[in-house]
């Protein structure tokens, strides 16, 4: 079994990108209609079918794929999945929807930031402009039942990044903008790469805050019920990050250097290392790139926020 039932109306699918197990997460909104949020990468579209039909869904049901953002581990699959759902519309940050249709450019950029890992998430396919919706921060999609996705706009991971909020279960589907949670083991890791805007990032957090939702409903990955608590921890997380950033920067320490303090100063960072190291994905990138992209935050902006 690659599904199960996570909330009422809601299913998480276990897209098994690689063969990665608890790495990406699609989920299945069930109303009259059905809506899917997230798709994960081309590669592992033919797990996300299979889970499909486990739920008994049928393909002509669904009626929205909504996606967080178009980088490959959420959307990058979009294009080849629409091929098996004749009647969905895609739902992405308007920033989002060109590269959608010409995905071209993301997939040259993908390989120049991810290198071999994109050999993992295989190229993605074109969408049909007239099969996008380019959303508008407070939309409502109605799935039907009572069932309903808003889209709460969270740029900061990236320019083009929306979450989706669930009010019949409370729920959020927060795509990056929320950290990376790795619910095996109860911890969150930054998912800040460069260019990361981290006092865009923090407003976007207090958004979905201010929703007070019970569950968060992570793309990396799974459901957790202390939402409030996991969006403060990272929201403190993340400042942590910047001021010890801000304190080597000021002593000229290289990125090295940086990311080692990081890791002294952050109790969680350093039980996720040993998580991380072996992750075929993970591994190679996540704090690396994550640092990277709060140094050269602080670098730029100077300030660190508070
Ligand atoms: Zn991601």
């Amino acid at each position: 079994m690659r599904s199960s039932k996570v909330d009422d109306h809601v299913y998480l699918i276990d897209v098994e990108t690689a063969g990665i197990k608890h790495f990406i997460a699609s989920y299945v909104l069930v109303g009259e209609r059905v809506a899917i949020v997230e798709t994960g990468p081309t590669s592992s579209v033919p797990n996300l079918l299979s889970g499909l039909r486990e739920l008994g869904v049928e393909t002509e049901e669904v009626a929205y794929v909504a996606v967080s953002h178009i980088h490959l581990d959420h959307a990058g699959g979009v294009g080849t999945l629409l091929h098996h759902l004749p009647n969905a519309q895609v739902v992405v940050h308007p920033k989002g929807a060109p590269h959608l249709a010409h995905p071209e450019k993301l997939w040259e950029q993908s390989k120049t930031v991810l290198g071999s890992i994109t050999d993992l998430y295989g190229a993605p396919e074109a969408v049909p402009e007239e099969r996008i919706i380019a959303s508008a921060d407070g939309m409502t999609l109605d799935i039907g039942n009572g069932v309903r996705l808003k889209v709460v706009e969270t740029t900061g991971h990236a320019s083009h990044h929306q979450s989706y909020y669930e009010p019949s279960c409370e729920g959020v589907f927060p795509g990056d903008a929320a950290g990376i949670y790795l619910n095996d083991i109860d911890v969150i890791v930054p998912t800040t790469p460069a260019p990361f805007r981290m006092d865009i990032a923090l407003a976007s957090l207090d958004k979905l805050r201010v929703l007070k939702p019970k569950s968060l409903f992570y793309s990396h990955f799974g459901k957790s019920s202390d939402a409030l608590e996991k969006l403060y921890a990272y929201v403190r997380q993340l400042k942590l990050w910047a001021r010890v950033a801000k304190q080597e920067l000021d002593r000229n320490e290289s990125l090295e250097t940086i990311s080692e303090r990081i890791v002294e100063s952050d109790v969680s960072i350093q039980r996720v290392l040993d998580y991380v190291r072996v992750h075929p994905v993970l591994g190679e990138t996540v704090l690396r790139n994550s640092v990277q992209g709060v140094v050269d935050f602080v670098a730029k902006f100077g300030a660190v926020p508070e």
